[in-house]
């Protein structure tokens, strides 16, 4: 058989000022044509996993575009067309084809559209009505009408941190191809609450609430109901209809997949408080940590690249000055200038800084530090897990700056990380540190296993956990947990085509 598969990923944040363009997206991976298949054959993506798949049943795989930008605010408008101009593009071009897989994350939001996901499926389905048409999301994807309506099977990552991206292409594929040959007449139901869940307790392996989810939502895929999918929304985007939703794709089984739907929501609903985040202002997380022996772990979850966030907060450089002056750390942040500025003055020797908050007005101006220029270079790294695993990533010229007992690096660009890897590539030895400083609200709980204590502290940024801080103007007014006023209710949507 005949598949076409792409790929489109990005993640939004509409209270993140950061603007995306093709560089942000180049600097992960953006393949057209051919190279779909040659750079990512091997590696942990969604499209990796569809390779395998279909070169299990000796299927032929015609590559569209491959692309991930990682998470930011908005994409600007003019590249986001550029995208879908080239994904459309190939595909009128494709001659006969037993059916599509389009990788999204599904939080993709640009300029002028909150919902590029939709508008992109719709031209799609509008252009090639009778073609089936199989979607993977990952679990932050703010799942919409134009989504589920628009495609045939619609399913997401199970696991939180991400780690079974290439699982999820190769289950993407068993679907496509199962409706082309026939055996699958695929019904999708979705069903919507009223409820956003910051991040940090939707761990899916050990315990916790996201556990208890996950198991519900396995033990309803059986028989005809083949799959049950899980979105808690990237909780930033001030959209109509922003809230957890539950995907079920069943075999010719409406109520099943509705009830099965309905179920998982209600169970989310059910946990809702035990999701909510303890916070810590600066000077009560130092207080607390004199009584941790051994690594202390200051989260900056404010401030998270992979939740769309500049990356270039100096919030907690500045309480570390303040609070603990002697302590070792490591810290990291996104600092184009710094870098130059570091590189005109040279290694060994001692300058004038002026760090980070440049990219984001709401972090105030770039604290003033005078600093040791320890190392310059060429910042790159290959992911060691999650849905990057062995694709490479390009932080540009970087530095390591000693800042009184800190060690702070500096990179030219913003970027995600699954564990530790921009510390690694440094060569900075940040275990060794009394404080390290991480901006995300998952994978250092897996990164620093070790840790002796982490604080989550109250920063400013576009991810704060404290999801009631934020400004909210479109979303739906009665949302847990941003309003006290918050009841359950179902959205419910069926779409059934075949
Ligand atoms: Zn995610």
């Amino acid at each position: 058989m005949r598949f076409a598969v792409g790929a489109m990923l990005f993640e939004g944040n509409t209270f993140s000022p950061v603007l995306m363009d093709r560089a942000d997206f180049a600097a992960k991976y953006l393949h057209e044509g051919d190279e779909v298949l040659t750079r990512l054959a091997g590696t942990g993506t969604e499209i990796g996993g569809a390779i395998a798949e279909a070169a299990r049943h000796g299927d032929e795989l015609v590559p569209l575009i491959a692309t991930h930008g990682g998470a930011g605010g908005r994409v600007r408008r003019a590249f986001t067309a550029t995208l879908i101009e080239l994904l459309i593009n190939r595909i009128i071009d494709l001659g006969t084809i037993d059916g599509i897989y389009i990788a999204l994350h599904g939080a993709f939001v640009s300029e002028d559209d909150v919902d590029v996901d939709g508008s992109l499926l719709r031209r799609l389905r509008a252009l090639l009505p009778n073609t089936p048409l199989v979607v993977s999301c990952d679990l932050h994807a703010h799942i919409t009408p134009d989504m589920i309506a628009n495609c045939d099977a619609l399913i997401g990552y199970k696991h939180y941190p991400h780690d079974d991206t290439f699982e999820t292409g190769a289950k993407a594929m068993t679907l496509l191809r199962d409706i082309a040959i026939g055996i699958l007449k695929p019904v999708l139901a979705s069903c919507r609450i009223p409820l956003l869940a910051p991040a940090q307790h939707q761990r899916t392996r050990g315990d916790g609430p996201m556990v208890e989810v996950r198991a519900l939502a396995e033990s309803l895929a059986i028989g005809a109901v083949r799959d049950v999918s899980y979105f808690c929304v990237q909780p930033w985007i001030d959209a109509p209809g922003i809230g957890f939703t539950a995907v079920v794709t069943a075999h010719d089984d409406a109520r099943r997949a509705s009830d099965a739907a309905r179920d998982v929501a209600t169970a989310m609903w059910e946990r809702r408080a035990r999701f909510l985040v303890a916070t810590h202002s600066a000077r009560d997380a130092f207080r607390q940590a004199r009584g941790a022996n051994g690594l202390v772990v200051l989260v900056d979850a404010a401030d998270c690249v992979g939740g769309g966030a500049s990356g270039d907060s100096a919030a907690v450089l500045a309480a570390l000055l303040t609070e603990a002056p002697d302590a070792s750390a490591a810290i990291h942040l996104a600092d184009p200038i710094g870098v130059a500025e570091a590189e005109a003055i040279g290694v060994g020797k001692r300058g004038h800084f002026a760090i980070g908050n440049r990219r984001d007005p709401s972090y105030g101006a770039p604290l003033q530090v005078e600093a040791e220029i320890v190392k310059l270079f060429d910042g790159h790294f290959v992911y060691s897990g999650g849905l990057m695993r062995g694709v490479s990533a390009a932080m540009g010229r970087s530095a390591v700056l000693r800042v009184g007992a800190i060690d702070l690096l500096l990179t030219s660009n913003a970027c995600y990380e699954y564990a530790d890897e921009a510390f690694l590539a440094s060569g900075i030895d940040a275990r060794s540190k009394r404080f390290i400083v991480v901006k995300n609200p998952m994978n250092y709980q897996q990164a620093y296993r070790e840790a002796a204590a982490s604080y989550v502290l109250e920063t400013p940024g576009p991810t704060t956990p404290k999801l009631d801080l934020l400004s909210w103007c479109h979303a739906p007014r009665e949302l847990f947990p941003v309003s006290d006023k918050a009841a359950l209710r179902y959205e419910q949507f069926v779409s059934a085509r075949r």
